[in-house]
């Protein structure tokens, strides 16, 4: 640990960031423009709406589920139990998050229980590759947070973080997405390493394990970071942030086609499509740092 990097224990409140803090940045945003100049402007600028996949929805019904399923005692974490979750947890979201509530026609039935089977089908997943009764998770879906280089405060949400009797960290992230897996273990990985480095900067503890819960392909993709690594990390981030505030201070956002444009919800604005993008927004982009501190970065589930 440098001098220069300011160590906050707990999530901030805006009013505890300290007054050297310009920014914040969640590994999500900072994946968007890694990913796409273009998708980050239209994110986290523009906030452009997007309407969830039925993939999105499902990757945060199973997350609450896993999340649910946490609070039973060890021996009551079963795959019944987690079954039993499915429906209830939907429910519940589909009442606290409008956006899900349209997701079906009220008329199909059908639909949402076909829906709701594959949730559970993913949740069978995950039995195969992971045994909750053995597990005392130490924190979940905890928000985290550390600022770098006295200006950016980063921030994440993690899925889950073990901790090992002798002190060592685990941290993991379920996996829901059936997207092209080499197009998104990097961004994973990318997200992955964020939450390494904020429990580095905050706890004094490299991560041993960063591990990945593929729950459709009922696999396990572990990663075992070091602190050179993070180091260079670090540098990667703030790098990269320097370039957000660059294509911000210059309005150009450039668009970046790939693969991941198949699952973009503003193909009708980019050019790439022959969209138009709307005009810049002016008043979004008159620095607001601790804007994205303010609303939270994108929640446990929703980015898979
Ligand atoms: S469609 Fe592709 S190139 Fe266009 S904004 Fe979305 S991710 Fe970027």
């Amino acid at each position: 640990m440098t001098a220069d990097q300011v160590i906050i224990q707990q999530p901030p409140t805006p009013a505890e960031v300290p007054a050297t803090v310009r920014a914040s940045l969640s590994p999500s945003r900072a994946a968007d423009f890694k990913t796409c100049p273009l998708l980050y402007r239209f994110r986290s600028i523009d906030r452009l709406p997007e309407r969830p996949s039925v993939e999105q929805a499902r990757g945060t019904l199973v997350h609450a589920v896993l999340e649910r399923l946490f609070d039973l005692p060890a021996t009551d974490r079963t795959p019944q139990a987690a079954g039993d979750l499915v429906a209830p947890q939907w429910d519940r979201l589909v009442t606290e998050q409008a956006e899900f509530a349209g997701l079906f026609d009220d008329t199909d039935t059908a639909a949402v229980e076909g829906f709701l089977r594959s949730a559970a089908g993913l949740l069978e997943g995950y039995f195969a590759v992971e045994d909750p009764r053995r597990l005392e998770p130490a924190e979940r879906e905890s928000l985290i947070s550390a600022v770098v280089d006295d200006e950016l405060l980063i921030r994440g949400y993690l899925d889950r973080l073990d901790v090992a009797p002798d002190g060592a960290l685990r941290v993991v992230d379920y996996k829901t997405g059936g997207a092209p897996r080499e197009a998104f273990e990097a961004r994973a990985l990318f997200q992955l390493k964020f939450y390494a480095l904020v429990l580095w900067r905050t706890r004094g503890v490299v991560p041993r394990v960063l591990r990945l819960l593929y729950l459709k392909d009922q696999e396990v993709c572990d990663y075992a970071p070091d602190a050179e690594e993070l180091v260079r990390f670090e540098r990667t981030v703030v790098a990269l942030w320097r370039a957000i505030e660059q294509a911000t201070a210059t309005r150009d956002f450039r668009p970046r086609p790939s693969r991941l444009c198949d699952w973009c919800s503003h193909q009708a604005h980019c050019p790439s499509f022959g969209g138009t993008p709307p005009p810049f927004p002016e008043a979004a982009a008159t620095p607001d740092p601790l804007r994205d501190a303010r609303s939270g970065p994108t929640p446990p589930g929703a980015d898979d």
